[in-house]
């Protein structure tokens, strides 16, 4: 049987997201495509903090001091959220959200906040302050005008779920890319793998049926006054990391992947190898970000697919 191969690119999350997978038949990829995005903005719809109408925002609204029930994936990545936080004493916190919006608003002015401004925000921040009951897969916030956001493990998770559509139709060798999450299932045809191409590592690396995320300082920043302030929050200080850093974890799944790196890019050198013990069969590695004499990053960019 002759196994074509077929690439696509949509736009989901805020980001290119390019689906390739190999089929027999034009029309089974198109079919199997199709579902996978819509997944994805299944996804979208739930865990978007820029809709105001997406299940997480209006979970923020309503579970201030009491629990409110949500959907089964909702409740999902935030359970692999809260656990995470509790692993990494909160480097990795998706209620950083009030602190995430300062850091927009950082870009968009070019100016930091002033001290009141973010120690209200750091008060509405912190893991803490949610509470998860797995019996009624209900959420409870302690306090008022909290945030969630999903942003350092959504993408992740929707890839997973992404290949997990198509090889429901029957296209396990497939491959999905969002940002700098990618997601590989079985190996294309004669292949170890499929070839993912990054700028640190020269001859590449060969993915099946796992994960590499890059998560860190080069493709999202603002530089205020010399300093450059990631998209990644130090909840420590309530401001983006301001290390230069590139944080590259490779995991059986996209949402260990994605969670991952994130963290590891908040933790650093050395403590993010620590994860590894956390988690079984991930490699964790953190790197310096260098610069070539035009200020571009040499290690720093997303992987590209091949
Ligand atoms: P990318 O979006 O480029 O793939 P990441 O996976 O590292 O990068 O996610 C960064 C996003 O994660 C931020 O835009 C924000 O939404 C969210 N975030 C920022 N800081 C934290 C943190 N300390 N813990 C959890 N999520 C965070
Ligand atoms: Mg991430």
């Amino acid at each position: 049987m002759g196994l074509q191969r077929y690439e696509f690119n949509q736009i989901r999350m805020g980001v290119d997201t390019p689906i390739v997978v190999y089929a027999a038949r034009e029309e089974q990829a198109v079919r199997a495509c199709r579902a996978a995005y819509s997944r994805i903005t299944a996804l979208e719809e739930r865990m978007s903090d820029y809709r105001a109408d997406s299940e997480l925002n209006l979970l923020c609204q309503r579970a201030v001091g009491r629990w409110v029930k949500v959907s089964p994936e909702l409740f999902y990545v935030l359970w692999r959220a809260q656990k995470l936080a509790q692993q990494t004493d909160g480097a990795f916190d998706v209620t950083v959200g009030p602190l995430v919006r300062l850091w927009r608003e950082a870009r968009r002015t070019g100016k930091l906040p002033d001290t009141a401004i973010l120690s209200d925000a750091k008060a509405r921040s912190g893991y803490r302050l949610m509470e998860l009951s797995l019996r009624r897969r209900a959420v409870r916030l302690k306090t008022e005008r909290m945030q969630l956001d999903l942003g350092g493990i959504a993408k992740g998770y929707a890839c997973d779920c992404a290949l997990r559509e198509l090889r429901k139709h029957g296209l396990p060798r497939a491959l999905i890319q969002m940002g700098g999450e990618i997601v590989a299932g079985d190996a294309p045809p004669n292949a170890p793998g499929w070839k993912i191409d990054l700028p640190d590592s020269p001859h590449g690396l060969f993915l099946k049926n796992g994960a590499v995320s890059t998560s860190g300082s080069t493709e999202q920043y603002v530089e205020i006054d010399g300093v450059r302030y990631a998209h990644i929050i130090d909840p420590r200080t309530g401001l983006g990391l301001t290390q230069l850093i590139l944080a590259r974890v490779r995991a059986r799944d996209g949402i260990t992947a994605d969670s991952l790196a994130t963290t590891a890019a908040v933790l650093g050198d050395p403590d993010a190898k620590r994860l590894e013990r956390l988690y079984k069969g991930v490699q964790v590695t953190v790197s310096q970000v260098c610069f070539n004499h035009s200020g571009q990053p040499l290690n720093g960019s997303h992987g590209r697919l091949t």
